[in-house]
């Protein structure tokens, strides 16, 4: 009977803990819907110059368009690292061959405008507005908001923990890029890894060209 009594008693501690966790859950809720209508009322939110993590360049009705992102440092290291083994590898290609060094220089080129674009093009940053509609979407899910940007994340959206903002239709962070590649420089991306792959048939083309050559002279 002891035993049974015991039973019961955990059983209302959990029942009780349950409720509590409830309202704690309905309570979070209220204060993001307040949060939220409070955004609603608040017309032509101005685009702060840093978005979280993400430096604003150049900006063009209250959207980013030019940004820099936290590990700009690495994009330099790889923009520098390019320029070095372009400037040796169209050497070599010219001592067998002027076409491939001339081929490898537009490549090269390519590849530091691809790299300059993805890592200067914003990724796209959920609108700063709050519409009622959006109101409904938070109310459906509050999920939705993200309370450190204030913003919807529709679907494709997330918030980047290393550029500390949310992108719009995230595709992943890219510390080679500085930032994150999402809807906006994706093309940007896609065109630097192609020309990547290029460039190193390119590398391939120079060392086989110049052990050919160098070859044929002994
Ligand atoms: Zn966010
Ligand atoms: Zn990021």
């Amino acid at each position: 009977m002891a035993k049974y009594e015991n039973v019961k008693t955990n059983d209302s501690v959990m029942e009780s803990d349950l409720e509590t966790k409830e309202s704690e859950e309905e309570v979070k809720l209220r204060k993001i819907i307040k949060e939220v209508k409070e955004h609603v009322a608040m017309k032509d939110r101005k685009l702060p110059r840093i978005f979280g993590k993400t430096i604003v360049l150049y900006q063009a009705n209250n959207q980013a368009v030019l940004t820099i992102g936290p590990h700009i440092g690495f994009t330099i290291c790889l923009f520098v690292t390019i320029i070095a083994v372009s400037i040796g590898a169209i050497y070599l290609a010219s001592l067998s061959s002027g076409i491939l060094a001339l081929v490898g220089a537009i490549i090269g080129l390519l590849l530091l405008i691809a790299l300059g674009f993805t890592a200067l093009v914003a990724p796209g940053h959920p609108s700063l507005e709050v519409t009622e509609e959006d109101l409904k979407l938070v109310e459906q899910d509050h999920q939705v908001w993200c309370k450190i940007c204030k913003v919807i994340k529709r679907k494709g959206d997330q918030h980047c923990s290393e550029c500390y903002s949310c992108v719009e239709g995230m595709d992943h962070h890219c510390p080679w890029m500085g930032k994150c590649v999402g809807k906006g420089n994706l093309a940007f991306f896609d065109l630097f890894i192609i020309l990547a792959g290029v460039y190193f048939i390119f590398l391939f083309a120079t060392v086989i060209s110049y052990l050919v050559a160098t070859g044929d002279d002994s």
